[in-house]
């Protein structure tokens, strides 16, 4: 009797401190992500349907930024994906930081989080996010994705998706011009859709995405 009292209470608060571990991993722990390419059926949209679905609201820099003034005029050719590295600024904070003036040179088009976009600077002006001016910044229209704890990366990603579908068919882009900022200087960036600091499967399954969207455009003409 007293060695099965003795066994049960051991497992008991074995137990206990297993469950308690987990939830509290379970509350650090993102969202679970799956990454696996899917088909999906064609859902036709304009571009005024898919613009509300991202949700874009235009803040412009104050023209007289640093950033804004050593701007020129761009023709877009490509489309830059980055994310934020930073766990707690949402895309309004990123809009207010910016509009602040406080990043000096640094400056790009649209943040994105689980409830919209932000948008910047006009895609027909240059940023400041790729390659210290090089071509991702004379010719690139970047779009930062948040990685608020908080929010779902699944919908951001989502959302970003159909932001560069969006900008590709209104810039004639192509697929291919669709990049993450790794692109332009081997850096992590965007580091959660990176594997092992390069372009993998996760980055795969985003661009499969953008298509996917591209495609929901076409069909919608
Ligand atoms: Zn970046």
């Amino acid at each position: 009797m007293e060695y099965r009292f003795v066994w049960t209470g051991f497992f008991a608060v074995f137990a206990a401190l297993t469950f308690c571990s987990c939830s509290q991993n379970d509350k650090m722990r993102p969202p679970a992500v799956s990454f696996k390419i899917q088909k999906a059926p064609v859902v036709p949209r304009t571009p005024g349907q898919m613009g509300r679905e991202v949700g874009i609201k235009v803040s412009y820099m104050p023209k007289n930024t640093y950033a804004r003034k050593r701007a020129s005029s761009m023709r877009p050719r490509f489309i830059t994906i980055h994310s934020t590295a930073n766990p707690k600024g949402d895309a309004n904070a990123h809009s207010r930081y910016l509009n602040s003036g406080k990043s000096r040179s640094l400056n790009w088009h649209f943040t994105v989080d689980q409830f919209g976009a932000y948008q910047h600077i006009p895609t027909t002006e240059t940023g400041h996010h790729a390659d210290h001016s090089g071509p991702g910044d004379q010719y690139s229209v970047a779009i930062e994705m948040c990685e608020c704890t908080t929010h779902n990366p699944v919908v951001i990603y989502n959302k970003t998706a159909k932001l560069a579908a969006l900008l590709m068919m209104r810039y004639n882009v192509p697929l291919r011009n669709v990049v993450p900022h790794n692109y332009w200087s081997g850096k992590n960036c965007p580091a959660p859709l990176m594997t092992n600091g390069r372009p993998g499967y996760k980055w795969s399954w985003f661009i499969s995405r953008v298509d996917y969207y591209y495609r929901c455009l076409q069909a919608g003409r």
